[in-house]
């Protein structure tokens, strides 16, 4: 997943230092075959080297042509003249006729152009692969061994990454590794299918939006980080559910999305709005953005004592009605109590109404200055 190791980068480097008479122009190639080949037999592995130093040829045509015409007759699924030359040019395989040849590259392209995705080719000498251009210059390349030209029954899985930093081609998500074993068909439509999630996941905004398409890629047989790289609704946060589809609040209500990639990425995020906050590292830092959407002015309002209890909860419930706005916490408006515990988490659900319960740090009461609530304890 995400950040490859020293040794794993150096490798890639060196494979992309190769000569190329045709050199990438956005995200270099995927590292394909050291990933694939980590669930691959010895002898396939040797094979897959083989074919990945097979010379390429001169170049193509064009390099971005427009995607397949869509048309299709019960015979064929894809006529001749509307395969891609780029993925039937065989140079290593002098013994196919192109006209009849239907690589496993067509196959794929087909499956995502029904998809509504649109392909595009890539070559370098050192193979081709089909990729897919995404918000932010982010790509998502396909491949199986750096090769899409392979017949189909040659076919054993694809491998579709998503190079989501422009500026670090070391920091990638494996989005699909097919388990092997399946058909060219049946291996490509589960790979789109994932892909086809794992789009709608990145591009959308909102809590509620993003959730939903997370669980829509559970349904898909999306690699483990692509999981954990999707954005949802954090764990327990207002609207969380594991399985079921959220739906959107009336009222704006603050909530936290999180995803994994080389480290937890957090947001904060509304169930009423695609409104989304800026990256944190922090959660708190997130449920604090998400309230500045939801409840503004929440941080100029006074934090009061923990565990009031006893004959002082009326005269505390007498004084937050006074100093915190009508209908604060019906809104679920957030509540500020001191803590002494350092980093507490603010706690979703606890404030009267169900807003944020918010821990404002003080190390200890005699440490801190005297404040007006404190008399109220
Ligand atoms: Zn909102």
């Amino acid at each position: 997943m995400g950040r490859v190791n020293s040794k794993r980068r150096l490798a890639t480097a060196d494979w992309l230092g190769c000569s190329t008479t045709d050199p990438p122009s956005t995200p270099p190639h995927p590292p394909t075959k050291t990933t694939t080949s980590l669930r691959r037999s010895e002898a396939t592995r040797s094979q897959s080297l083989t074919r990945l130093a097979s010379p390429s040829g001169p170049d193509p045509p064009s390099r971005h042509p427009a995607p397949f015409s869509r048309t299709t007759t019960k015979d064929d699924p894809m006529p001749a003249p509307h395969k891609h030359p780029l993925i039937t040019t065989r140079h290593d395989r002098p013994d196919l006729d192109l006209g009849d040849y239907t690589a496993a590259g067509h196959i794929l392209w087909a499956a995502l152009a029904a998809a509504d995705i649109t392909p595009n080719i890539e070559q370098t000498s050192a193979g081709r692969a089909i990729h897919i251009d995404l918000p932010n210059d982010t790509t998502v390349w396909i491949t199986e061994d750096a090769d899409i030209s392979h017949l189909p029954t040659d076919h054993e899985s694809w491998s579709a990454l998503h190079f989501y930093d422009p500026t670090d081609s070391g920091n990638y998500v494996q989005v699909y590794l097919g388990p092997g074993g399946l058909t060219c068909e049946a291996d490509t439509a589960a790979c789109v299918s994932t892909i086809k999630a794992w789009i709608a996941n990145y591009t959308t905004t909102g809590a509620v939006a993003r959730h939903n398409t997370h669980l829509t890629l559970l349904r898909t047989s999306a690699d483990p980080d692509a999981i954990r790289g999707s954005w949802r609704i954090s764990y327990g946060q207002p609207g969380f559910d594991p399985t079921n589809p959220v739906h959107p609040t009336e009222r704006h209500t603050a909530t936290v999305i999180d995803r994994v990639i080389t480290q937890p990425d957090r947001r904060g995020a509304c169930l009423a709005c695609n409104w989304e906050g800026p990256p944190r590292r922090d959660q708190n830092k997130a449920v604090e953005d998400a309230l500045d959407h939801s409840h503004p002015g929440w941080r100029d309002l006074p934090t009061i004592p923990r565990g009031t209890g006893g004959k002082n909860v009326q005269r505390l419930r007498a004084y937050l009605d006074t100093t915190y706005p009508p209908d604060w916490f019906e809104t679920g408006g957030p509540l500020k109590v001191f803590t002494t515990t350092a980093n507490d988490r603010h706690e979703p659900g606890a404030a009267r109404g169900g807003g944020y319960l918010v821990k404002v740090h003080r190390p200890s009461p005699a440490a801190g200055p005297q404040h007006e609530q404190q008399s109220l304890i």
